[in-house]
């Protein structure tokens, strides 16, 4: 199997009618971007920065923030880097700083809640990667956004802190692309809003999953209880994809159901052209990817959703089209 997805790392990743899909890989520390060349992706669609932080011992320094991301870039090279802002709180805790006493923590203080609050570990980061950015593009999203609004408040700081490195002589990214992580429930009712504002958007579908069926992502003893690929699901994930493709502003997934073939299959009906995903997962995706018509998977996608009457998942019909084709 292995040998057989690494024969596949060359092909480019297009579906049988013709349809490029952007295989991308999740990464956090530098060792991941050597996974890059081994599987043929098509840059980092997300870069967790809270690893660094997770690792360390005490707070990374500024400039140990901004000597990571000058190696991610230059492990990159001329592929695209999507890097996260500080994702903490929540399940991701850091030794080193004082913990809130939570009744909730993953509703709780966390992720751009903190970099509103507290905006000095925000800006700090956020001029690490201006500065490791030098003149090369730059694309920055912010976790667990729950309003258009902290997103406005979010881009002030990069604005603000592009326009101190400008008074400083130094240079900006030649592309400062800002978006949104989108996996907070409350983002799917205001999809216009966001994808207007945004540059691009992201779904985690790690949380939003967590949060739309109220099941801990942690949690084994409710993990089972809803399948992903169920209407309700499926329906929140093709809207996503929908009012995005409607205002023309570019869309991934990059939570783990990305990196599943069968839930890569429907994300592809569902619309999405990108997905990114932990390294395993790329050759098993592209394999799949190489043998979809993604215009048959999308029309027989809105079938099965149109005649569910009880909303049940879509794993056996979907299990059955894959086996069929
Ligand atoms: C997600 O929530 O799906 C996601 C990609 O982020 P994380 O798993 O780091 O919370
Ligand atoms: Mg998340």
């Amino acid at each position: 199997r292995q040998e057989q997805y690494r024969a596949l790392r060359d092909l480019p990743s297009v579906t049988r009618d013709g349809v490029g899909i952007a295989l991308q890989l999740n990464a956090g520390l530098l060792v991941d971007l050597s996974h890059l060349n081994e599987t043929g992706a098509e840059g980092v669609g997300l870069f967790r920065t809270e690893l660094q932080f997770m690792v360390a011992e005490r707070m990374p320094s500024a400039a140990e923030q901004q000597s990571l991301y000058e190696a991610v870039f230059a492990a990159a090279g001329d592929l695209p880097v999507t890097i996260r802002t500080l994702d903490i709180g929540g399940d991701k805790i850091l030794p080193y700083m004082k913990a809130l006493e939570e009744e909730n923590p993953a509703l709780g203080w966390r992720a751009i809640r903190i970099g509103l609050d507290r905006p000095g570990l925000l800006r700090m980061q956020l001029r690490a990667l201006l500065k490791a950015a030098g003149g090369r593009p730059l694309k920055i999203m912010f976790p667990m956004v729950a309003t258009v609004d902290e997103f406005i408040r979010a881009k002030a700081i990069v604005d603000r802190e592009k326009a101190h490195l400008a008074r400083h002589g130094r240079p900006l990214p030649s592309d400062c692309r800002l978006g949104v992580m989108v996996e907070v429930p409350s983002l799917l009712f205001q999809m216009d809003e966001i994808a207007a504002a945004a540059d691009f958007l992201s779904v985690g579908s790690n949380d939003l999953m967590q949060f739309l069926f109220a099941v801990d992502r942690e949690n084994r003893q409710v993990a089972n209880r809803f399948d992903p690929l169920c209407a309700a699901a499926l329906r929140a994930f093709g809207l996503i994809a929908e009012r995005a493709q409607a205002a023309g502003t570019p869309v991934t997934v990059c939570g783990e159901i990305g990196g599943r073939p069968l839930e890569a299959m429907a994300l592809i009906g569902l619309g999405y052209r990108a997905l990114s995903m932990s390294p395993a997962s790329i050759g098993p995706v592209k394999a799949m990817v190489l043998s979809l018509d993604a215009a048959k998977i999308g029309a027989f996608l809105r079938d099965e959703l149109a005649k569910t009457s009880d909303g049940a998942s879509l794993r056996p019909a979907l299990a059955a089209y894959a086996e069929a084709h």
